[in-house]
């Protein structure tokens, strides 16, 4: 199974190999734009095919803002990459590079064991470096049995002459990449080029990662995140339609303005006794759109029993809270779960009493953030129990 180039770095990342700023996914220049912002400095935009060769087929872009990512991700959206259609794009914090090199460990039929291979010549086809300068790559076989030593991994290194200054980075480095590669079941590990930055460190800017196909009972994780693009369907359509959304694991759909009031509503109802079934922060100046967009969204999961909407009005005002929440239960054509809404900051009696006289059934008002929370989890043990039944 091989994997794309962000899936590799995410496994480098797990297994602590000192890595590029994590990036995010866009499948539309919409989203690219998004996460530029989001980011804010300079952004790489990376086609992601599994093929090599991306930056010399146009697949790789350097942006200096946002509208430059917009423009780069609309041009590499759908670029064909040796026989790769581009479905998506990286966009990562973009990296200051000093200096490009090579490593990659990999299974050696011939010598029926791993075998290594380092390069200061990075960035280039490791190939090509070997055909004009072969002296400048070296090959070292490893026995499985017997692993990489530090010695080992310092010799490796001293032989392909990384600079003196790099030297000790570059062996910490190649260590960690044969831990990964080893309890990962890797047949390949690649990364071309091995950056140095402009600040001296050390880390893997591109990567090309096979994990070991009998190895699969063993990395479920990994194979299953490589196969359906990672991250659960829901989470996919979420960050399609701009929702800053996370899927859990209980039956309380929850949804508040702000993303530190929507932890806290996640701690809070796990305090009293419930499991929440998302994160959905609506932002700060949640408008009624957004809110009934939101609404919509947590209640077309399946897991949902209650929903839990908790919104303290600063500069959202409750009222217009209020006539969003009866806006979004309009377009759904009524509430098939109850929703409990809880509103408290500006115009929140106002809010409060909108709700009240629209007398709609399933729709439960709250004042304070435990009290909405209490009744969202007596109303999911209720549906739960009635499930059971
Ligand atoms: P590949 O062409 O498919 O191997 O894609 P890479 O991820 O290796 O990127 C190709 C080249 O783009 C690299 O060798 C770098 O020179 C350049 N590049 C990629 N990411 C960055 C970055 O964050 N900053 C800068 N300055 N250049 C980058
Ligand atoms: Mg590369």
């Amino acid at each position: 199974m091989d994997l794309m180039e962000y899936q590799g770095k995410n496994l480098f990342r797990r297994h602590v190999i000192p890595t590029t700023p994590q990036g995010e996914i866009a499948t539309t220049p919409d989203e690219a734009e998004r996460l530029a912002e989001g980011f804010g400095a300079p952004v790489m935009v990376k086609a992601q095919v599994l093929t090599g060769g991306r930056g010399k087929a146009g697949g790789v872009k350097y942006c200096k803002d946002a509208v430059e990512a917009r423009a780069n991700a609309e041009a590499i959206l759908g670029l064909d990459i040796k026989g790769h259609q581009v479905e998506k794009v990286l966009v990562e914090p973009a990296s200051d590079i000093a200096e490009e090199y090579y490593l990659s460990i990999l299974h050696d039929r011939v010598s029926k064991g791993y075998k290594v291979i380092a390069s200061v010549e990075g960035g280039v086809e490791i190939e090509e470096v070997n055909r004009t300068a072969p002296e400048k790559v070296v090959k070292r076989d490893l026995d499985p049995t017997r692993g990489m030593d530090d010695a080992t991994a310092r010799a490796i290194v001293e032989q392909a002459q990384f600079p003196a200054d790099v030297t000790d980075k570059v062996v910490a480095f190649l260590s960690k990449l044969y831990d990964g590669f080893v309890s990962s079941d890797a047949t390949l590990f690649e990364v071309n080029p091995l950056i140095k930055t402009t600040d001296g460190r050390i880390v893997a800017l591109d990567s090309k990662v096979s994990i070991d196909n009998n190895a699969r009972f063993r990395h479920e994780n990994i194979f299953s995140e490589a196969e359906t693009g990672g991250g659960h369907p829901l989470e996919i359509e979420a960050k399609r339609k701009g929702l800053q959304y996370v899927k859990l694991d209980g039956n309380i759909g929850i949804m508040g303005n702000g993303a530190g009031l929507v932890m806290s509503t996640l701690d809070v109802v796990a305090e009293v006794g419930g499991r929440p079934a998302n994160f959905l922060d609506a932002g700060g100046g949640a408008s009624a759109e957004s809110m009934a967009e939101g609404i919509a969204f947590v209640l077309s999961d399946p897991d949902v029993h209650v929903m839990l909407v908790n919104i303290f009005g600063g500069i959202t005002r409750c009222d217009d809270v209020a006539h969003g929440v009866l806006g979004a239960i309009d377009m759904l054509g009524g509430l098939s779960e109850k929703l409990v809404v809880r509103l408290d900051g500006t115009n929140a009696e106002e809010g409060q009493r909108i709700l009240a006289e629209a007398d709609i059934a399933n729709l439960v008002t709250a004042g304070k953030m435990v009290e909405g929370a209490e009744k969202a989890v007596a109303l999911a043990d209720q549906a739960s129990q009635s499930a059971a039944r």
